[in-house]
């Protein structure tokens, strides 16, 4: 494989040190892939490419994901090498108590250090990023050069703002729906097309879990999907590139044997205890695609009227079923790695099976036409960290994040030479 790459100097981002890459680096972040999804697959025969590198031909890890186990929270720490402690993104949105208005924190101000796709473009290297919902872009995109642009506005790209055009020739599909296994697909497909046409030195794709929230692992949906996310994989590997594939955040069924969802109201207990509106329980999955999950989740803030209360409200909170963790903002801070200033008096985490709503008339259930599958919580910070190389010294053992996806693929993975 004839290696066109410049090697520049080593890239310091965010206290890490990045190697120049020898040729060219593809970080996927695979949204809501639970390890099981994969295996199942693999078991199936659906995926032979992700089967060899369980089997050897890569390394694997199963590392942790960020807390919330939230889909922006995680794409940002991947990026940067860092938790939300230090990049500021730990949800979908956050609650500002002086204005008491929630903010979305989908813009790239929110954003606290730079990312390492940044560095790399401001350093020379030509860098691509996709993503399938448009939400994700401009934190993925922030102050970096090059290539970036999502399946969901496909249509809409223009060299001005996405660095490409004609993105819908390239790929030779239409724009999906936002609510498809197609949304995925086109960032695959966008991928591969671009890394054949461009060979871009460092590209990260970023898929949606629009499949994961509908089908368990194993069923014929899920093993058609990750089929789908195999082919392309192997062609990238023929292409030459190094890739990790990692993920947001897992996926668990969250409902009871007779497929209701099972659902911990927060608000409402909360109003019953200390009256109406004394208390506000904020959702940071909650953003404008709910459909699929009707903005419930395994994680919820809560802040109170005096915080000093919280201590109390926690043992309250704790002994609801379902709980799993009740944290003040201090300890979650401190054990979740999250900005103490972005996050409420109380952090919620509900247990595998159990999900967290404000009140119940507040959360339209309608489009979940198949019982829930969430996440946000502990039980789905588990996720497969994979690479298509071996590895050049035998790391100690380590708690393996998927935010080491950038050091795994240039600092840790064999060389050309
Ligand atoms: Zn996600």
């Amino acid at each position: 494989m004839p290696t066109e790459i410049t090697v520049n100097a080593d890239i310091a981002v965010n206290g890490r040190t990045y190697r120049w890459m020898d040729r060219p680096l593809v970080v996927v972040c695979v949204d809501g892939c639970q390890f099981e999804y994969i295996t199942a697959a693999v078991a199936a025969g659906a995926a032979p490419f992700l089967g060899g590198l369980l089997a050897g031909a890569g390394s694997c890890f199963i590392a942790d994901c960020v807390m919330p186990s939230f889909t922006n929270p995680n794409n940002l720490s991947i990026v940067t090498g860092v938790p939300p402690s230090v990049h500021g993104i730990c949800g979908n949105y956050f609650f500002d108590p002086e204005s008491g208005e929630e903010v979305m924190m989908n813009d790239p101000r929110h954003l606290r250090v730079g990312t390492i796709l940044a560095a790399f473009s401001a350093a020379g290297a030509k860098v691509a990023v996709i993503t399938a919902k448009d939400k994700l872009r401009k934190l993925l995109g922030s102050g970096m050069k090059g290539i970036c642009f999502s399946s969901e506005r496909a249509d809409q790209v223009n060299l001005a703002e996405n660095g490409i055009a004609n993105v819908l020739d390239l790929v030779g599909m239409p724009v999906p729906s936002v609510y498809s296994a197609a949304l995925s697909e086109f960032v695959f497909v966008a991928g591969v097309k671009l890394m054949e046409r461009e060979r871009p030195d460092l590209m990260y794709l970023s898929t949606t879990d629009y499949i994961q929230h509908k089908a368990a692992p194993g069923t014929p949906l899920a093993n058609d999907f990750y089929a789908m996310i195999d082919r392309n994989l192997a062609r990238l590997d023929a292409l030459g590139a190094t890739i990790v594939v990692t993920a947001d955040h897992g996926m668990n069924a969250k409902h009871g044997a007779d497929g209701q969802p099972k659902v911990i109201y927060l608000q409402d207990h909360i109003d019953a205890w200390l009256g109406q509106h004394q208390a506000r329980v904020i959702l940071p999955i909650t953003d404008p695609y709910v459909v699929h999950h009707g903005a419930l989740g395994s994680f919820a803030l809560v802040y109170l009227p005096a915080p000093d209360t919280a201590r109390a409200m926690a043992e309250r909170i704790a002994a609801l079923p379902g709980i799993e963790a009740v944290l003040t903002r201090a300890e979650a801070a401190a054990r979740f790695e999250l900005p103490s200033d972005r996050i409420g008096d109380l952090i919620v985490v509900s247990q595998l099976d159990t999900v967290i709503g404000t009140s119940r008339d507040r959360h339209d259930l309608s489009g979940l036409d198949v019982p829930l599958r969430s996440h946000g919580g502990t039980s789905e910070q588990k996720v497969p960290l994979l690479i298509n190389r071996g590895l050049t010294q035998r790391t100690a053992p380590r708690r393996w994040r998927n935010f080491d996806a950038f050091d795994l693929g240039l600092n840790l993975a064999t060389r050309t030479s």
